[in-house]
């Protein structure tokens, strides 16, 4: 199936979700592709159920809630979502470009914004046998839900924020939390680190330290036991029915490194003030993308996606000169 559109948007995180809205005030019309079934990218994908304290006047907001926020913006200027798809080639025919999905659905635009993050990103998996057999039965590389662990008794691997503040979230509702941890030191703040180690001393939490992962016995995807080994071959037998590891994301730009950007470690070079690459006409905004002092934050994703969409207009209409309108002068449809 083809469309055409004035912006396809590659990713629908919360930076993309807001450039359809800056798109939108400057009556640009938007296609969204994103590789997830859902939008919403990192926040939706990682840590839905977690506070966010630095988006401006929201002091507390939970990232689910923001993404949800973001779409409601999004909506009166009526984007199309293509979504579980993943962009596979992206060719310049004439004024347009020609976007492929891996569903084979093609996208005809006159500019593109890159919104991809981290690329297309998925978790670094430990190296254990059979793991597949079990992943989303009782291993999960992710907390979306964290009531699903009340009651549990949680293997939970690893050194960083995800696994500290996993087992200090769990812990009030597992039946039993293991921290399983090749080193005492960790790379979490040292305040969770420090409630960590509180929690073990009262018995909350037993850490498995230095002890890697090694093996999994149970049946049928459920787990009923996680062994585990010290370099020097000392093994333990954990009795659980849960695995959580936590050892980060794999960041895989994947197939747009390929469309001839300009790269730097991992992250597309653009220009401040515009987003605009190296090619005319593609521009790439939030954490994907990268400038002097870049900070990655949904909160300068934003205002990348406010330069974007400005300079998109102006390359897409160079003849006419545009005024600046605030939204409160604008307003939006329908409001
Ligand atoms: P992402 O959220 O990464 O979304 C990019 C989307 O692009 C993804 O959905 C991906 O599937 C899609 N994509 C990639 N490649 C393709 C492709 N080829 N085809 C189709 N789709 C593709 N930031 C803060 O400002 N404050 C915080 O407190 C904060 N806390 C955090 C806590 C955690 C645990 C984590 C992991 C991150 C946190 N961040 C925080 C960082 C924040 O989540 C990111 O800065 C933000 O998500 C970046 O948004 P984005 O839209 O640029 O990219």
């Amino acid at each position: 199936m083809t469309h055409t559109t004035d912006v396809a948007i590659i990713g629908a995180g919360p930076v993309g979700l807001f450039a359809i809205f800056e798109c939108g005030m400057m009556q640009m019309k938007c296609h969204v592709i994103d590789a997830l079934p859902e939008v919403g990218g990192q926040c939706t994908a990682l840590y839905p159920e977690k506070p966010i304290f630095d988006i401006p006047a929201h002091p507390n907001v939970l990232a689910g809630d923001l993404i949800a926020h973001l779409e409601k913006q999004a909506a009166p200027f009526d984007p199309t979502y293509h979504l579980n798809q993943k962009v596979v080639s992206v060719q310049k025919r004439g004024d347009l470009w020609h976007i492929t999905t891996s569903a084979n659905v093609e996208i005809q635009a006159r500019a593109i914004i890159i919104a991809a993050g981290v690329g297309a990103f998925g978790p670094k998996k430990p190296p254990l046998e059979n793991i597949e057999a079990y992943e989303n039965k009782s291993i999960f590389y992710f907390v979306k839900q964290k009531e699903k662990f009340r009651g549990k008794r949680i293997v939970i691997a690893g050194g960083g924020d995800s696994a500290v503040d996993w087992a200090l979230n769990l812990a009030p509702i597992a039946e039993k939390i293991y921290f399983v941890h090749r080193r005492p030191k960790f790379r979490a703040a040292p305040e969770s680190v420090a409630q960590l180690e509180a929690l073990a001393a009262k018995g909350q939490v037993e850490m498995v330290i230095p002890y890697q992962l090694h093996s999994l016995k149970g049946e049928k995807g459920q787990l009923e036991e996680v062994i585990v080994k010290t370099l020097k071959g000392e093994e333990r037998a954990l009795p659980a029915d849960t695995l959580l590891p936590f050892f980060g994301l794999s960041q895989n730009l994947g197939p747009i490194a390929e469309w001839g950007l300009s790269i730097d470690r991992q992250h597309i070079t653009v220009e401040t003030g515009t987003c605009a690459t190296s090619t005319p006409g593609i521009y790439a905004i939030g954490d994907i993308a990268t400038y002097a002092h870049k900070l990655k934050l949904i909160l300068t994703g934003f205002s990348d996606a406010a330069h974007a969409a400005h300079a998109i207009r102006s390359y897409l209409h160079p003849d006419q000169v545009f005024h600046f309108e605030y939204s409160t002068t604008q307003g939006v449809p329908g409001q």
